[in-house]
């Protein structure tokens, strides 16, 4: 029988841990702050803004929500980061990507103070992940190791095939394997045999943005099976990056979409929120 990983399920057990965590706190006056920056109109961000709103009230913390035009000079959204990263009531700032054409993601992420950098983006915070010292991890991959672990999924000494290597999910992926001792290849466009590449893995984590992109055919028999894409289908359904209902029964385990990788991602934004509140306020 599959495991069905529930990114829903997984969430909320964390959410609970940092719920009472809060409310621990709460008899002191203090709580986590969390800023979140949305430049721009576009569909899929709003929604991604709004669960994380919502998840802020639902844990006590406590939120700022700037929405900005698409049309704002970089020198002011470089601004409002320099102001958050001075304000003593705000512990993480997320500026929502993809930002409209025109501004550098790689300027804002620079301009994020490492301290608040709950995204994990910071050359700072992925300098910290390369050298094995703690820190803010990238959400997504940090949520993929949190289900991983949640549902008893050993990685070390498992072979390990990554597709995609952006910075916010393939690169930091493939590191949080290797740092829990896993045998890693990391795959791309530019990768020759791709089917056999992947056929050789343990664990697949697929991160491409393709729907369908891996096929049955591409995944061996028991693999350990993580969809991180999020596509939308002409129709309007969200799909994968995977073809679920054919690998599915062939996996040991496997991430639904909606349902898997993406509630871990928000549940882990609110976890490095929390920490980086302990940090800050030398908890
Ligand atoms: P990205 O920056 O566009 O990176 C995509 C990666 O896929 C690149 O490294 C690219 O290779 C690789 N790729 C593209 N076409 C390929 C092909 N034909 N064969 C092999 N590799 C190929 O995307 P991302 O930000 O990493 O996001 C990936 C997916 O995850 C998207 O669907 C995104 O919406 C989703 N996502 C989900 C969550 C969540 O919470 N679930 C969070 C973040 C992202 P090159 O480097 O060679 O171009």
């Amino acid at each position: 029988m599959t495991l069905i990983m529930d990114g829903n399920a997984t969430a909320k057990a964390v959410q609970e841990k940092i719920a009472q965590d809060v409310e621990k706190l709460k008899a002191a006056g203090k709580r986590p702050g969390l800023a979140v920056v949305l430049v721009g109109e576009d569909p899929a961000s709003k929604v991604y803004v709004g669960r994380k709103k919502k998840a802020c009230e639902t844990l006590g913390f406590y939120s700022e929500e700037y929405k900005l035009p698409a049309d704002t000079k970089e020198a002011d959204l470089l601004a409002l980061v320099e102001t958050l990263n001075r304000k003593q009531e705000i512990h993480g700032i997320l500026v929502q990507f993809p930002l409209p054409t025109g501004l550098n993601p790689q300027k804002v992420i620079e301009t994020i103070n490492p301290e608040k950098d709950v995204d994990g983006m910071n050359p700072t915070s992925l300098g910290k992940l390369i050298s094995g010292l703690p820190g803010l991890r990238s959400c997504t991959p940090a949520g993929v190791m949190v289900m991983l672990e949640h549902y008893g999924i050993s990685v070390a000494g498992k072979e390990a095939v990554v597709i995609g290597r952006s910075i916010m999910v393939g690169k930091p992926m493939a590191q949080l394997l290797v740092e829990a001792n896993a045998t890693v290849t990391i795959c791309h466009s530019k990768t020759k045999n791709i089917g056999e590449v992947i056929h050789r893995a343990d664990i697949v984590v697929a991160a491409i943005g393709k729907p369908k992109f891996v096929t049955a055919d591409m995944v061996k028999d028991g693999a350990v099976v993580v969809d991180v894409g999020i596509n939308r289908t002409a129709e309007g359904k969200l799909v994968g990056d995977v073809d679920y209902e054919a690998i599915a029964p062939k996996a040991s385990a496997i991430t639904p979409v909606p349902g898997g990788v993406g509630p871990m991602t928000i549940a882990l934004l609110m976890k490095n929120t929390f920490q980086a509140f302990l940090n800050q306020s030398g908890l």
